[in-house]
């Protein structure tokens, strides 16, 4: 690479709360002259974290339509060519569904330089901040992590099923009803515990539990919308008193309390 060009910096931003984002991300944001983000990327700190930055949001509001994934690696590469030091801020981690190998290929393909700063996942601390670890010595020594955006087909959901341990599907809130169905008809106990945790982190965290048979009319019942991180296992019964304790750690260590 040329000394002194561009370059562009794929950045996790953690699952919403600031509290999350890492040493490095910090200081990439610090050092940037553009952020492009997203909606579930925690975006309010940024003109305090980014102060030198142009910011360009390429995420969902309501009544915009997003900026289309080939439009975001363009204006990508194009900033980075004209020698601007580039973040793409991303929720949770960029290679969790956050389509960060699309734009690390770009960004190769067009001779850009480019890293990747991981972030902390949704799949594992949204369950986390409403109490559930995503495995515990006894209980569950696998955790698969899936997309719910699509229905999962038959082969699918019966490997799951099959397979034991936790499963935490991200974007799953529209296809709830069938993947529940499916993991019981292939053969997943009907009482399985479920946990629906929706804006996690964040201060209007709220947690449904239910089991794989009344989880539909539990969702529909709370009126559950998305960003939320549905777990199934045994591990869900482990959350107690799991939003508020959630709630807890993060207030103790935003106060530098939160050694213990
Ligand atoms: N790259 C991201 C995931 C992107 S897919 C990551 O690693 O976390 C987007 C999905 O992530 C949402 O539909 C939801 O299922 C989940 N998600 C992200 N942030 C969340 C939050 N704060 N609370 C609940 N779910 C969240």
């Amino acid at each position: 690479m040329t000394v002194g060009s561009g370059s562009v910096t794929l950045v996790g931003g953690g699952p919403g709360d600031p509290e999350l984002l890492t040493v490095g991300a910090a200081r990439a944001l610090a050092a940037a002259d553009v952020v492009l983000y997203d909606r579930l990327a925690p975006h309010e700190l940024l003109a305090e974290l980014a102060p030198r930055a142009e910011l360009i949001d390429v995420g969902k509001r309501p009544g915009h339509h997003p900026i289309p994934q080939e439009e975001i690696e363009r204006i990508l590469v194009a900033h980075a060519l004209a020698g601007a030091q580039v973040v793409r801020f991303k929720g949770g981690d960029p290679f969790v569904f956050g389509r960060g190998g699309e734009e690390v290929e770009a960004c190769r393909r067009a001779g850009v330089e480019v890293r990747v700063i991981p972030g902390v996942t949704s799949a594992i601390a949204v369950p986390a901040a409403a109490g559930i670890p995503v495995t515990h010595r006894g209980i569950s020594r696998l955790f698969t992590v899936v997309s719910g955006h699509a229905p999962l087909t038959s082969a699918e959901l019966e490997h799951l099923a099959g397979l034991g341990g936790t499963i935490v599907v991200l974007m799953g809130i529209s296809n709830l009803p069938s993947i529940t169905a499916g993991l019981v008809r292939f053969g997943m106990d009907p009482e399985m515990p479920v946990a629906i945790v929706e804006r996690g982190g964040s201060a209007q965290q709220r947690t449904t539990f239910a089991d794989l048979v009344t989880v539909r009319a539990e969702a529909e019942h709370a009126g559950i919308r998305s960003p939320a991180v549905i777990v199934v296992g045994e591990v869900v019964r482990l959350a107690r008193d799991g939003d508020a304790d959630g709630a807890r750690a993060l207030a103790e260590a935003a106060a530098g309390g939160g050694a213990r």
